[in-house]
């Protein structure tokens, strides 16, 4: 009898044909500025851990805390049993740092923004959405069956023509945009999609994932950033990145946060993060509010690794935070680039279609507060000692 599975086989010898086959490279270490991967020391330049948080003393503290007093499980989704009381405090803390009336945690950033879309709109409803838009937005506007009109990257006059032609139109409007987009580093344009869902009263929703811990005051995020606190009407940030824990969280009214209490399938379905992560995350806020250099030291180290990236002839693209990509065009080139900054020291992901255009392959970079000067000068000798060898920089540079 034929495996019913071997299309699956077919396609996997295809992209290992391709160059496009990946393998999970596998931390040995914990998740630092310098980390082990498949038994090689290298600088770490393809993590989300901003801040430094996933090792932070008081984290782990908080963490272990919470274990001993709660036990390392919630028992059951939020519905049902699973809300202990740091929950509802690591909820209120964020509401108060986001400056909104309340906020809900999900387990991921992921559920938070497909929890939230499917939940609030139904088949009769509009959504206005930027094509670059991440993949749990995606999945969160097909899981609500809505109409899904996608605008060109950040062109908010754009987004305000469709809003105009579907004025005329039953149904709820929402218009939604990543705060910063996690492949090219840049800010959306919050400012005038705000204007337009204003003008033609929809609702306005930003997933601050990238942003959370990164930009505005603190690391408030891109709301805070271009001063549009009440404007936004759903902002959706993650404690997986900067915050160093895991975890989504939805900040609005209390309308809102106790409409996805009732309905956000997430919340409903799935059970609840252990204490230890909500007691981290807890600690991470405190640390945000308390050390504010470190954010300086990521502003910091980002202007310096990007302009050695540019100095040395990379195209950076249009990058405006500390993710920043090296764009080589072809995808088996960008995963063979990467491999030989790995074989160099250097771990940055190769990153090619779907996750981008086709044509738009790159190696994707962020770098961290915890970054010394003597890594990120390692880290770009390397990039340009590499970037000869395979011609993606003139052999002069
Ligand atoms: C990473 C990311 C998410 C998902 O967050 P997780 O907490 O990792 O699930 C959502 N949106 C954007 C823009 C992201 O970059």
């Amino acid at each position: 009898m034929s495996n019913p599975l071997s299309y699956l086989h077919d396609q996997l010898e295809q992209w290992r044909a391709e160059g496009t086959f990946q393998r999970l490279r596998i931390l040995e270490t914990a998740s630092a500025a310098e980390a082990r991967f498949d038994g090689k020391q290298v600088i770490n330049l393809a993590s989300n851990n901003y801040l430094g948080l996933t090792t932070h003393p008081k984290l782990r503290e908080a963490a272990l805390a919470a274990i001993r007093q709660f036990g390392v499980g919630s028992g059951a989704v939020r519905t049902i049993s699973g809300t202990m009381r740091i929950h509802m405090q690591l909820e209120e803390r964020i509401a108060a740092f986001k400056n909104v009336e309340a906020c809900v945690v999900f387990q991921s950033g992921f559920a938070a923004n497909a929890g939230t879309v499917s939940a609030i709109l139904g088949p009769e409803d509009h959504i206005v959405s930027d094509e670059l838009n991440h993949a749990s937005i995606i999945d969160g506007c097909r899981l609500s069956r809505a109409k899904i009109h996608v605008f060109p990257h950040k062109d908010a006059a754009a987004a305000e023509k469709i809003l105009s032609d579907l004025d005329s139109l039953p149904g709820r409007k929402l218009l939604i945009t990543d705060g910063v987009f996690s492949m090219d580093g840049d800010i959306g344009a919050l400012p005038g999609l705000t204007e337009a869902a204003e003008r033609h009263g929809a609702m306005m929703m930003v997933d601050d994932a990238h942003a959370s811990g990164v930009l505005g005051r603190n690391g408030r995020g891109t709301i805070d950033h271009f001063g549009l606190d009440g404007r936004v009407h759903i902002q959706v940030g993650t404690l997986s990145k900067a915050i160093g824990v895991l975890g989504g969280y939805v900040c609005g009214s209390r309308d809102l946060i106790e409409f996805l209490y009732h309905r956000a399938r997430p919340f409903l379905f799935s059970t609840s993060h252990p204490p230890a992560v909500a007691a981290a995350c807890l600690a991470a806020f405190d640390v945000l509010e308390k050390e504010p250099e470190r954010i300086e030291q990521l502003w910091k180290n980002t202007r310096y690794f990007k302009a050695g990236l540019e100095s040395a002839g990379f195209n950076t693209g249009i990058s405006e935070t500390p993710i920043t990509p090296v764009i080589v065009g072809d995808a088996a080139l960008a995963h063979q680039l990467s491999r030989e900054l790995f074989d160099g020291g250097v771990l940055a992901t190769g990153i090619g279609f779907p996750t981008v255009p086709k044509g738009k392959a790159r190696v994707r970079t962020i770098v961290a507060s915890t970054h010394t000067k003597a890594e990120l000068d390692t880290a770009l000798e390397v990039f340009r000692r590499v970037g000869k060898k395979l011609g993606i920089l003139g052999a002069g540079i």
